[in-house]
């Protein structure tokens, strides 16, 4: 007999050992481990408490001493299951709040408090005594109500975090499973142990767990040591297809919708999880207001899309879906590219616009009147350009000041610009000079709206602090002759000197040059 218990006990206190060895390692090497490293600490140290309390519970000769040491067993009794079910949740990426952990831990509690005071209630115990048949320490006993809520609650733990494992199982990778399988077994062993033990198949007299929790302390460190358990852990798929801050959309081989993410429900509000197994298309419709920009056939392309429900700019790419189940599927991904379109814009917007005017720049002027000038000559039209200076400009700046002479240049602009339309090409040219481009005017027909120009300036002065600042402006005009070969710059030249004529006869008039010699 006594060699039996020498034997028990010589397992207990090994497994114990084994699980303390666990408990330390963690601890001293912390940092090389994530943070779930704690939880694991404390369970491997609980089930040392159980292992070694239940050790030295067979060695105890009093009653009252089997009965000190079957409390501190509880510690790991009650509280490792749903310390575990805790570890396999984190373990798994489920966010374990506050409130799931007190109530996890609320029976464990009550459990403690039940067997610390069963001698006043006998609850948890009905009967706990020394067994008159197998003589001490074997202990005989008869269980309470409490006993099976604990016991219930215990074998739920192991149960769910088993199978919340084994359902994690198929879309683990290859390289994560033997952790998985060391967590499995790690609830799977005792469950299966506790389980025959309740229905008493196991030796008569002591609590046969630890000495199978040998067997789950060893698949832990084996896990730590092969494949860096608690040290590099595997994402399920889906939490990362969620966090994707692009929209993905999945549709099966006739383009029905299968799946998508969150970030879809931010590009369409509308989107339901009751539209999964709907034609894209008919989504679509339901969902956007302008048509489908993109078709679903051009795989391997990306287009901009702009959606009017949500004012955002996207790049949708097409790819074709992975899956031997749904061949010649689609996934669609929805790239929010609004900021960058938007800074697009205002480069855009720098590079071609006068920031004080707020009309075309002079470059912006060249780029597209090179394609203006070009598509006149092309379709043989009519092409006149006018170059404007501002009279006396010198003289606004000398007696308002350069910052009136600033706000003037913009008015005289905007004055201009109401005169035109979008057909006509304004920009500031440089200085107080403005140029426009007429595609479509004879020479003629510009001189009347030069004038009509020059006068709305003259007519339109600029209040400014009480004062009436009255600008006029002076105008050349030049046509492009169709029986030259005239080039812009050559055009150019003849406004100017067109202008400096206007300017020599008086200013506040236009000037046109008859004819342009060409140099070629
Ligand atoms: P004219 O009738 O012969 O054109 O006389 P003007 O005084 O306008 O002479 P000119 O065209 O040579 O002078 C242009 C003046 O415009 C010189 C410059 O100080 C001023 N100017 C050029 N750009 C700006 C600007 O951005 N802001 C201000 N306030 N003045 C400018
Ligand atoms: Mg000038
Ligand atoms: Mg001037």
């Amino acid at each position: 007999m006594h060699s039996q218990i020498t034997t028990i006990v010589t397992i207990f206190i090994t497994t114990g050992v084994l699980n303390l060895y666990l408990s330390l390692h963690v601890l001293i090497k912390r940092h090389h481990y994530t943070k779930i490293i704690y939880l694991f600490m404390v369970y491997t140290a609980l089930i040392a408490v159980y292992c070694f309390s239940a050790g030295f519970g067979l060695l105890a000769t009093s009653l009252v001493g089997v009965k000190v040491w079957t409390f501190f067993q509880y510690l790991g009794i009650a509280v490792t299951p749903p310390l575990g079910l805790l570890l396999v949740l984190q373990y798994l990426g489920y966010s374990v709040t506050k409130k799931v952990f007190v109530a996890l831990l609320t029976i464990p509690s009550v459990t403690l408090f039940m067997v610390a005071t069963n001698d006043l209630h006998h609850l948890h115990y009905k009967i706990f005594e020394f067994d008159a048949v197998l003589g001490k320490p074997y202990i005989y006993q008869e269980i309470g109500l409490w006993y099976s809520v604990h016991g219930a609650f215990i074998f739920a733990s192991m149960l769910v975090a088993f199978f919340l494992l084994l359902f994690r199982w198929r879309e683990t990778d290859k390289v994560y499973r033997p952790q998985l399988f060391a967590l499995m077994g790690s609830q799977l062993l005792p469950m299966t142990m506790a389980f025959i033990y309740s229905l008493g198949l196991t030796p008569r007299g002591f609590d046969p767990v630890p000495a199978v929790l040998v067997i789950s302390s060893s698949l832990f460190l084996w896990a730590i040591r092969s494949s860096s358990l608690f040290r590099n852990m595997p994402v399920a798929k889906d939490r990362i297809f969620n966090s994707i801050n692009d929209g993905v959309v999945v549709l099966d081989n006739q383009h029905r919708l299968i799946e998508y993410n969150q970030a879809c429900i931010q590009m369409f509000p509308e989107l339901k999880k009751s539209m999964l197994g709907m034609r894209y298309q008919d989504i679509w419709d339901i969902l956007i207001s302008i048509p489908m920009p993109y078709t679903l056939d051009a795989v391997g392309t990306s287009q901009e899309v702009w959606l009017p429900e949500t004012g955002r700019t996207y790049q949708v790419r097409l790819s074709a879906l992975q899956q031997p189940n749904y061949q010649n599927g689609l996934v669609i991904i929805f790239n929010d590219i609004t900021e960058l379109k938007d800074l697009q814009l205002k480069l855009e917007h720098l590079a071609y616009f006068d920031e004080l005017t707020q009309i075309y720049n002079r470059r912006a002027f060249f780029d597209k009147c090179m394609q203006l000038y070009a598509e006149a000559k092309e379709q043989n039209t009519p092409f006149t350009v006018m170059l404007m200076d501002i009279d006396f400009f010198k003289k606004v700046n000398d007696t308002y000041g350069h910052a009136v002479g600033d706000q003037v240049l913009a008015h005289v602009a905007q004055v201009c610009k109401s005169q035109l339309t979008d057909k006509e090409l304004f920009a500031r040219y440089g200085g107080e000079e403005f140029i426009l481009a007429l595609p479509n005017y004879s020479v003629v027909e510009a001189e009347k709206l030069a004038n009509q120009i020059r006068q709305a300036v003259e007519n339109t002065p600029l209040t400014v602090e009480n004062t009436v600042v009255v600008t006029t402006i002076s105008g050349g005009l030049a046509e492009a002759t169709t029986d030259l070969e005239v080039t812009l710059s050559q055009l150019l030249n003849a406004a100017d000197k067109a202008l400096y004529k206007a300017k020599s006869k008086g200013r506040n008039c236009v000037y046109r040059e008859q004819g342009i010699e060409n140099e070629q």
